[in-house]
C-alpha cells in the first residue's frame, strides 16, 4: 500500500507530532477532545522531505491526495473552493515538530478572487471585511509565495492611511480597502509580470509549496542552529477553514498562555484585540489589551475560553499557550502548545503542578531544560546601585534579566559592535525575525512597540536574553540612530540599563550581581538530587 501523505483533523492525535508537525498534531488532539477548531487537514512533514526529495516538487501521488483531501474538506465544512454561493476560504499553515514561532510563513484567507469577495461582501453585508480580508491575502500571498517584499504593500498602506488622514490600519473604510486591494494587485502584476492568481487551488498549491520551501529559509535554518532542530525533519502544511477576528466590533483574535509565562503564576495571561486578524496582535501593529478586559466585553466567551484552558491543561498537564479567533461572537481555537517560559516560571510552573497533584517530582525534574537554568545564573542589577537609580520609563517586563551596554539601532550594529568588544543594548520600534543573529548578539532588547507575545518578547525568552517590549514613551528616530526618551535624546553608543523582570529602563550604567539557587530552584535541584543516576565531579584552576 502506498505511503499515506495527508490526515484529516479528526483522523490524527497529540502522539503523531513527528508526523503531523506540532500544530497538526495538536489541531487534531484538540478536535478529538471536541473543541471549537476549524476544520481542515495536515500534510504530512514525510510529504515535505519527499518534497525535497523530488527536486522541490510536489509528486503526482500527494498532488492527488491532496486533491482528494480538499473534496473532503469541503464535505466536512459544506463550502467550496471558488464557490458563489459558499466560498471555502483557508489558512495554510508551517507547522514542524518543534515549535518555531515566526520562523516559516503562514497565508491567510485564500481562496478568494474578484468573484469570491463580492460573494462574501454581499452574503455577510460587510463589505469592509470581504476587502480586509481580500487585500490581507494578496499581501501575504504576494510576500511568501512570490516572494515579492512585504515593504512594498506596507508603503501603499501607508500612502493610503496619510491620504485618508488615518493613523490605524482599523480606521480606512471598505472603499479605502477595496482601492488598496486594486493597487496591490498592480504592484504584483508590476513585479511579477503575470495577473494575481484568481483559481483557489492553484493559490493552494503555491501557498503549499512556499511552506515547504520556508523549511529552507535563511531564519528557519538560524533557529534551527540555535534550537538544535534537524534539517531532515521538514514541516507540515495544515490547511484549515478561516475563523475571521476581522468581522467588526464582535470579533477579534488573541494568544494566552494559562499561566504567566515570566514568573509561572497560575493567572491566564494573554492579549487580544478587536477586529483583527493573525499576526495583528504579536505584529504590534496596534497595542492589544490584556485578556482580562475579555471578561468585561463578552463575559460568555471569556467564560467559554476559560473552560477551554482547563480542559487543556488538565488533559496535556502542563501550562499551555494558545491562539484563537473569536468570529462574531462565536470562538475558535486556533493552536495550543506547552508554552515557552522563563527559567524561573519553568521552575514555579513545575512545583506548582507538583502540589496540585497533576504529575510527579520525576516528571517536573524531567520538564525542566537544564540549558534554560543558566539564565537564573544571569546577573542582575546590584541592588544598593538600583536604589539610587531612578527609571527613565516602564513598560513591559517581557523577558527576565539585567542588561547595561551601549545603544544600538539595528541587528547588523549589534552584531558588528559584539564582534568589536562592546557589550550593547538593542533598541528598536520592534524586531522581526530577521533580526534574530542581532538579538542574540545583544546584551538586552528593547522595543517600542508590541506587547508579551510579540516576536521580540517571545525570542527573547527563548534565547534567555533580558528584554523589555511596547516602551511607547520612545519617540523613536531609527533612521537617524536617536531617540528622544524622559526629555533627554539618546544616541548611538549611549549607556542604557534595562530590566526585564520589571520592565524598567535606566538612564546610563548600572552594576549588576550574579542571583543564588534558592527557592523554587533549590526544591527542583533537590528532587533532581533524589532522582539522579549520575554524580559530576568538576575542579576549577586557580
Ligand atoms: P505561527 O506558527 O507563526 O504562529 P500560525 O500558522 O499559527 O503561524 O498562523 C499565524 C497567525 O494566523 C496566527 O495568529 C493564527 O492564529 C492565525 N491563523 C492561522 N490559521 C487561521 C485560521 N484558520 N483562522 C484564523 N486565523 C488563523
Ligand atoms: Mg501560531
Amino acid at each position: 500500500m502506498s505511503k499515506k501523505y495527508v490526515y484529516l483533523f479528526r483522523e490524527g492525535n497529540a502522539s503523531m507530532r513527528n508526523l503531523l508537525g506540532g500544530k497538526g498534531a495538536n489541531l487534531a488532539e484538540m478536535t478529538n477532545l471536541g473543541l471549537p477548531v476549524p476544520q481542515g487537514f495536515t500534510i504530512t512533514t514525510e510529504a515535505c522531505t519527499q518534497y525535497y526529495e523530488d527536486g522541490r516538487q510536489i509528486n503526482d501521488e500527494i498532488m492527488a491526495e491532496i486533491m482528494e483531501y480538499i473534496g473532503k474538506m469541503e464535505e466536512i465544512t459544506g463550502k467550496k473552493f471558488g464557490d458563489l454561493e459558499n466560498p471555502l476560504l483557508v489558512s495554510v499553515r508551517s507547522g514542524a515538530r518543534a515549535s518555531m514561532p515566526g520562523m516559516m510563513d503562514t497565508i491567510l484567507n485564500l481562496g478568494l478572487n474578484e468573484e469570491v469577495v463580492n460573494v462574501i461582501a454581499k452574503k455577510s453585508g460587510n463589505e469592509r471585511w470581504a476587502w480586509d480580508c481580500y487585500r490581507r491575502f494578496i499581501q501575504m500571498y504576494s510576500d511568501v509565495v512570490m516572494e515579492v517584499g512585504k515593504k512594498y504593500f506596507e508603503q501603499l498602506i501607508d500612502k493610503m492611511k496619510e491620504e485618508k488622514g488615518v493613523t490605524q490600519d482599523i480606521e480606512l473604510t471598505a472603499a479605502d480597502l477595496r482601492e488598496l486591494a486594486s493597487q496591490f494587485k498592480a504592484e504584483y502584476k508590476a513585479k511579477i509580470g503575470v495577473d494575481f492568481p484568481t483559481d483557489p487551488k492553484e493559490q493552494l498549491m503555491g501557498a503549499i509549496k512556499a511552506v515547504f520551501r520556508s523549511w529552507d529559509n535563511p531564519r528557519a535554518n538560524v533557529y534551527r542552529r540555535d534550537n538544535d532542530i534537524p534539517y531532515s525533519w521538514g514541516t507540515a502544511v495544515n490547511v484549515q477553514m478561516m475563523a475571521f477576528g476581522n468581522m467588526g466590533e464582535t470579533s477579534g483574535t488573541g494568544v494566552a498562555f494559562t499561566r504567566d509565562p515570566a514568573t509561572g503564576e497560575k493567572k491566564l495571561m494573554g492579549e487580544f484585540l478587536m477586529n483583527a486578524q493573525g499576526e495583528d496582535v504579536v505584529a504590534g501593529v496596534r497595542t492589544p489589551m490584556p485578556i482580562s478586559k475579555m471578561a468585561e466585553i463578552m463575559p460568555e466567551v471569556y467564560e467559554q475560553f476559560v473552560g477551554i484552558c482547563h480542559t487543556l491543561e488538565n488533559h496535556y498537564h502542563d501550562m499551555q499557550d494558545m491562539e484563537f479567533t473569536i468570529e462574531d461572537r462565536k470562538l475558535y481555537m486556533l493552536q495550543t502548545r506547552n508554552g515557552k517560559r522563563t527559567a524561573k516560571a519553568a521552575l514555579k510552573i513545575a512545583c506548582d503542578l507538583v502540589d496540585e497533584g497533576m504529575i510527579t517530582k520525576e516528571q517536573a525534574v524531567s520538564m525542566i531544560d537544564p540549558r534554560n537554568l543558566d539564565t537564573l545564573l544571569h546577573p542582575q542589577f546590584d541592588p544598593k546601585a538600583l536604589k539610587a537609580a531612578k527609571p527613565v520609563a516602564k513598560a513591559l517586563a517581557a523577558s527576565p534579566g539585567a542588561a547595561c551596554g551601549q545603544i544600538v539601532f539595528s541587528a547588523e550594529d549589534a552584531k558588528a559592535w559584539k564582534a568589536a568588544g562592546k557589550k550593547v543594548v538593542l533598541v528598536r520600534l520592534e524586531t522581526s525575525p530577521e533580526d534574530i543573529e542581532g538579538m542574540k548578539a545583544a546584551q538586552g532588547i528593547l522595543t517600542v512597540r508590541g506587547g508579551m507575545t510579540s516576536h521580540a518578547a517571545v525570542v527573547a525568552r527563548g534565547m534567555g536574553t533580558c528584554c523589555v517590549s511596547g516602551c511607547s514613551a520612545i519617540a523613536m528616530d531609527e533612521e537617524n540612530k536617536k531617540f528622544v526618551l524622559a526629555g533627554k535624546t539618546y544616541h548611538e553608543g549611549d549607556y542604557l540599563s534595562i530590566d526585564g523582570s520589571t520592565g524598567n529602563v535606566y538612564d546610563g550604567k548600572i552594576d549588576t550581581v550574579d542571583a543564588a539557587i534558592v527557592g523554587e530552584f533549590g526544591r527542583i535541584m533537590a528532587w533532581a538530587d533524589e532522582f539522579r543516576k549520575l554524580q559530576v565531579r568538576t575542579c576549577r584552576q586557580i
